[in-house]
């Protein structure tokens, strides 16, 4: 599948690359960017760390797949550890690992971002082409009745009892068999991510993409041309090798939110907002222990979503939180289990009872990316009172469904353990305070850090993502979200990757 596609891991380095756009980063942004440049005919080169994996290349082992599908082998975490920062490292990016849920941004938001913000270009009607679009680029469809798994349906069937509010997902999948491993890739080539879609449309189109090609950093902002530094990496991704550069009239940086705001810091470019603002969005995953046989690890993992307390906010757009069926393979489930030892193997020996589900609540901005030793990224952030409040509310509701669909106990991850058997249970959430390391926060959908603004005292990137301070460098991601897009950010991200690039001349 990667005929076109040049590993810089197998081939060495081209001595002089020049192009007229260079991109960095191929998930939903960087890739959805290059192939829009390239269909108007521009010169395109696409530049991305992580390596090219398809069909049987994915082997669903977990812990070979995580540490080639993640950043930094799936161990990136906040400073302080007591988040996990989960993010794609690979041609097609966090789409390539992700859940495959298809979430538009609420109009709720956008109205938010034109009227707090009042940032030009993204208003509903200006983005409705371009959600349109995205829609098409990743084969939105409804996940079937029939693709339900049980753990989808217990945690619909305990909302309904409850009579709260929920939907089955769409998503991006086409030609699922259920293996249940999108969270390591699909085998299948099912989804319909960036890596089968954007990128194969771009090479048509005659952009140049390289694998293995990290940027360490770009020179030259403010001048017509900019020299993009990079070095070739080994075939695992583990390695740094050649050096070389490349020569471009305009650079997009599309390496998240994280990845994004960190180029931008090591190469000094942009004022001091570059790397404020981040959102984590931290979600909490919950279990529910069923008596029945429950195998949530068949089938789609994360399609049901409980979204009665989900809410726009008029001063912080999307709050609440929402609380979606999901589930991992064995590897990922038995670390976010909070037993170890004999108990931990006696609890996993129970793997096919279990059903899960994350807790998602939105956040403000609330952290930041600093440079930290060795060319890495520092994730520091700070959890409100605010979020806390909300997981606890969620932690609540949660339980209830997961109890009124018959589930023996919940267990919330933390340490001590937190074991809900009744109603009467429910009142120790309140003392939970998810300090540091005693609750295995996961973070998915990271926003911020190049906040986009109309004055560049108020934010890093201009409306149309141009970085303040420099001549044709933009940021074309999450990075660019003045609050929380949504509570999924793959179709948010392609969407406003659209309007951008239409933007750009
Ligand atoms: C486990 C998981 C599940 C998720 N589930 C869903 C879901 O179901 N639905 C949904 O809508 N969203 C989901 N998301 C979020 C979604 O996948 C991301 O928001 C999206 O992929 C971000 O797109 P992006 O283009 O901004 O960045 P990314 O997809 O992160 O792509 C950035 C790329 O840049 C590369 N890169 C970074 N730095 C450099 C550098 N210096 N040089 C070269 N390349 C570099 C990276 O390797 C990466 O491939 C999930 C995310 C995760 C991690
Ligand atoms: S559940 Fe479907 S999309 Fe996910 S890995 Fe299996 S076949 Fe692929």
């Amino acid at each position: 599948m990667s005929d076109d596609v040049v590993d810089l891991s197998a081939t060495a380095p081209p001595a002089q690359l020049t192009t007229e756009y260079c991109i960095i980063g191929s998930g939903p942004a960087g890739a959805t960017a290059a192939r829009l440049l390239a269909e108007r005919g521009r010169d395109v080169v696409l530049l991305e760390e992580g390596g090219d994996f398809t069909g049987r290349a994915l082997t669903q082992r977990d812990g070979a797949m995580y540490d080639q599908l993640y950043m930094d082998r799936g161990g990136r975490t906040t400073e302080d550890m007591s988040i996990a920062v989960l993010q794609g490292r690979a041609l097609g990016g966090g789409a390539v690992i992700n859940a495959s849920d298809v979430v538009p941004i609420p109009p709720a938001v956008l109205e938010h971002w034109s009227r707090r913000f009042g940032i030009p270009g993204l208003s509903e009607a200006e983005l409705a082409p371009h959600a349109r679009a995205a829609l098409e680029d990743l084969r939105a469809n409804p996940i079937r009745e029939d693709q339900l798994n049980l753990a989808n349906r217990l945690l619909r069937e305990g909302a309904q009892k409850l009579g709260l509010r929920g939907e089955v997902m769409d998503h991006n999948r086409q030609g699922c068999i259920g293996l249940g491993t999108c969270l390591i890739g699909c085998p299948m080539n099912a989804k319909q991510s960036p890596r089968l879609v954007a990128i194969p449309a771009a090479l048509a189109a005659g952009a140049r993409v390289f694998v293995r090609a990290r940027v360490e950093r770009v020179t030259g902002a403010q001048r017509e041309d900019k020299t993009v530094v990079c070095r070739a990496l080994d075939a695992k991704g583990y390695h740094a090798g050649a050096r070389f550069e490349l020569r471009a009239k305009t650079v997009i940086v599309a390496a998240s939110a994280v990845g994004s705001a960190h180029l931008l810091l090591q190469s000094g470019i942009g004022n001091p907002h570059v790397g404020r603002n981040l959102m984590l969005q931290p979600q909490l995953p919950i279990t529910a222990i069923f008596e029945r046989e429950v195998d949530a690890f068949r089938g789609i993992p994360q399609a049901y979503a409980v979204t009665e307390h989900e809410t726009a906010d008029a001063e912080r757009g999307l709050w609440g939180f929402r609380i979606e069926a999901i589930m991992g393979t064995p590897g990922i489930v038995s670390t976010l289990l909070p037993w170890i030892g004999a108990e931990g193997k006696a609890r996993m020996s129970r793997y096919r009872h279990i059903a899960a589900s994350l807790l998602l609540v939105p956040d403000e901005p609330s952290g930041e990316i600093r440079r930290g030793p060795g060319g890495r990224p520092i994730v520091r952030y700070t959890q409100r009172d605010n979020h806390r409040a909300r997981l606890r509310e969620a932690i609540k509701v949660a339980t209830r469904i997961y109890l009124a669909a018959g589930a023996r106990e919940v267990v919330v991850p933390c340490h001590p353990p937190l074991l809900l058997r009744s109603e009467a249970d429910l009142s120790s959430a309140d003392a939970l305070d998810f300090a540091p390391a005693t609750v295995p926060l996961l973070s998915a959908h990271q926003q911020g850090t190049v906040r986009f603004s109309t004055s560049r005292s108020q934010g890093g990137a201009d409306p149309d993502g141009q970085v303040w301070g420099t001549k044709r460098v933009y940021v074309f991601d999450s990075s660019g979200y003045p609050s929380s897009a949504s509570s999924h950010t793959m179709a948010p991200i392609i969407t406003t990757a659209r309007a951008l690039t239409a933007r750009l001349s």
